[in-house]
């Protein structure tokens, strides 16, 4: 699929709630993964490939430079068999620990600049089989959902931003932006 960039409206749309989980969900979200690990990326949104929907994926286990815990009912569990993750109404509550980290995002090309965010999340999902489910997360896991939850809600990254780094990358923006509105 294709990914959308920076501009394109539809990564300001909040994503309607999946209510139920049909071939075309279950189709879009197989096409949302294989983009994704074609693009080495660590999460994909659906609003990523247009459309406005409170899907993403996940899968961290590539990144062995920065390390991701998942935690179920309190105990670790492995991430390897967690993955990818397909998630579907996601909703986070945040830790109050925030830390700094780099970050990019598949819609924008080439920019990567440090986004604090909490070190600890909550999350609470159904996934693809219609279970319910709730885990905790760290690391670069809890980072990733933070910035694929926000797509969901057609909230990018640049918000995320320290008024400092927003200014270290305003140039990059700018040429990002003419490039693609060529
Ligand atoms: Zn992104």
């Amino acid at each position: 699929m294709q990914i959308v960039k920076y501009g394109d409206p539809v990564l300001r749309a909040k994503g309607a709630r999946i209510e139920a989980i049909t071939e075309e969900i279950r189709n879009l979200a197989r096409a949302m993964i294989e983009t994704m690990r074609e693009a080495n990326g660590v999460g994909l949104a659906a609003q990523q490939v247009g459309h406005a929907l409170q899907l993403t994926v996940i899968d961290v286990t590539g990144a062995d430079d920065r390390p991701s815990t998942m935690l179920v009912d309190g105990k670790e569990v492995d991430l390897e068999e967690w993955s990818p993750m397909v998630l579907l109404n996601p909703v986070l509550e945040l830790g109050p620990e925030k830390e700094m980290g780099a970050e990019g995002c598949l819609s924008f090309p080439n920019i990567v600049s440090d986004v604090p965010r909490s070190a600890r999340v909550k999350a609470k999902a159904m996934l693809l089989d219609g279970r319910e489910v709730e885990f905790e997360a760290e690391g670069l896991l809890a980072r990733a959902l933070q910035h694929e939850v926000d797509h969901l809600n057609g909230v990018l990254f640049i918000d995320r931003m320290t008024s400092a780094a927003k200014v270290s990358i305003a140039g990059k923006l700018k040429r990002l932006q003419k490039s693609l509105a060529r």
